[in-house]
């Protein structure tokens, strides 16, 4: 008899109520099990997810607060704001990254990297990333290590700051009175972090426990918001890095988590400590259409000359009304307004495009009048966010990449990788049977399912020889996570096999 034939018989035979013990009782004890499984699978599935919110919170507080500051402060401050935006936007998107890698420290596969880190700059802009969260509940957060702090040493800069992050956060969620001090000791190679914090403590009986996955504290603490995640990546780090971490602590007296990790010197200065990404060539992608409206014709030529050659189609415009007419004839993905067009007013134009052409149209306002001329009009904001003239290129290649979600492609990368240029070596067979995988790598897409991809990428190059180098390609957007440029790739060969 077939095995299946089998294990449904003994089944039968339980569900008739035979008596008969042994064999039957076997297989609902192994289909017991295999339902438990699924189901705390199911469950740890759902806390993990639940934990993605819990990561994202400190630097998404960092670019909500600092993106209120602008609005109530006119500005003021802005290019401050807008760096720490950026950093926690970066160290958003590095998250993305450390969520695959906790599948990876689970499976022992994690890989480090070694770069020279400037020391007490890196931990100044961690603090100033923790800085707002820590005021909007009215406790200071301090940063206290000796003058002598070594200027470069040798550490995983993204680990670190997630390991820190993560013990930061803590210490301010459970802390409503008070202060958070990051003290930081550095002896013979050997760094000590300790976060001290005023709050409701721990229990001895709690302290283990806690850096258990989803172990978190009954009671009072219990309430607040989180998963109880945070503290198994962060000793799960540690322990990868060569380090220890420990946690000392008694109910109503705050606690002191203490990081100790060897973080060698560099033996002389790096010239390039963190060298730069290498100057960007275009973007992963379809092309995109952007408008330029300005009544400064040199400074016209200078952006179109700036983005013309990474791939973008730019349309010109030096006065408000020849901008609304092409943006309405060439459907821009992004609108790049002067605030002070002659005698007209930006703003104007900017809610005119906006009632036209609704939220999907990226609006970015310039202006070189001072941070005064960032105010919108009363009426409401029109547009996406305002960069100051003078700019620097690549803070306006930044702005760009937030609003349009571009990847940028760098000298020594890969290289550019159009949709519609991928299918065309496809026999119609092979083509209609890769457009099947395609569309379920659409819907994976959506919902983030980088290891279903994966094995949608390796079934289409299962097929047939011939979609070997779509496969690969597949591999590569996937590898530079920019999911929608893999959503518009599947797209494109769904769209060539009908
Ligand atoms: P989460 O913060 O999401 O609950 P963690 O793994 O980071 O998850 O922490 C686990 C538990 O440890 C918390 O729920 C809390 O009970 C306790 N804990 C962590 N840090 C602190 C702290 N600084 N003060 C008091 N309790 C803490």
């Amino acid at each position: 008899m077939p095995r299946d034939d089998m294990m449904a018989g003994r089944l039968t035979n339980w569900l008739k109520g035979d008596g008969a013990t042994g064999p039957a009782d076997d297989a609902f004890a192994q289909l017991r099990a295999a339902k438990e499984a699924a189901e705390a699978a199911n469950e740890a599935k759902t806390r993990f997810l639940a934990s993605v919110s819990h990561e994202i919170r400190s630097p998404l507080n960092a670019i909500y607060g600092y993106a209120q500051l602008l609005e109530r402060n006119d500005g003021k401050d802005a290019l401050n704001a807008a760096r720490v935006i950026r950093r926690s936007a970066e160290h958003l998107s590095h998250l993305v990254e450390g969520l695959l890698d906790i599948a990876q420290v689970e499976g022992g596969a994690l890989k480090l990297s070694r770069e020279a880190i400037r020391f007490p700059e890196f931990l100044a802009q961690l603090i100033a990333m923790l800085d707002l969260q820590a005021q909007a509940k009215g406790i200071a957060l301090v940063l206290d290590h000796p003058p002598g702090l070594p200027e470069f040493v040798h550490a995983d800069p993204k680990r670190l700051r997630q390991v820190l992050i993560n013990l930061l956060t803590n210490a301010i969620k459970f802390t409503d009175h008070g202060s958070v001090t990051l003290k930081v000791e550095y002896r013979n190679q050997l760094a000590t972090f300790t976060v001290i914090d005023t709050g409701i403590g721990i229990a001895p009986e709690d302290a283990e426990r806690i850096f258990a996955p989803f172990e978190r504290v009954a009671g009072p603490a219990g309430e607040r918001p989180g998963v109880g995640l945070g503290l198994a990546i962060t000793q799960a780090l540690v322990h990868i890095m060569g380090g220890e971490i420990r946690v000392e602590s008694a109910p109503g007296e705050g606690s002191r988590f203490i990081v100790r990790l060897m973080l060698s010197q560099p033996l002389s200065p790096p010239t390039d400590p963190a060298p730069e990404p290498g100057v960007v060539t275009g973007y992963l992608g379809r092309e995109r259409w952007v408008v330029l409206i300005d009544d400064d014709t040199a400074h016209l030529a200078m952006v179109r000359g700036l983005l013309e050659p990474l791939g973008f189609q730019v349309h010109t415009a030096s006065d408000g009304e020849t901008g609304l007419a092409l943006a309405a004839q060439v459907q821009p993905d992004l609108v790049l307004c002067d605030v002070m067009l002659g005698r007209e007013s930006g703003w104007d134009i900017a809610a005119k495009l906006r009632r036209r052409h609704g939220a999907a149209l990226r609006i970015v306002m310039l202006s070189g009048e001072g941070p005064h001329s960032a105010m919108s009009p009363a009426d409401g904001p029109a547009n996406d966010t305002f960069l100051m003239k003078p700019f620097e290129f690549t803070v306006l290649l930044d702005v760009i990449a937030a609003q349009l979600g571009l990847e940028w492609l760098r000298a020594g990368g890969p290289t550019r990788d159009v949709p519609e240029a991928a299918v065309t070596h496809l026999s119609p067979a092979i083509a209609s049977r890769a457009a099947a995988h395609c569309a379920e790598i659409e819907r994976l897409v959506r919902i983030g399912h980088v290891r279903a991809i994966e094995a949608e990428i390796d079934a289409i190059a299962a097929l047939a020889p011939e979609a070997a180098p779509l496969a690969e390609r597949m591999r590569r957007v996937l590898d530079s996570f920019d999911l929608k440029a893999l959503a518009d790739l599947a797209k494109a060969v769904a769209a060539d096999a009908r």
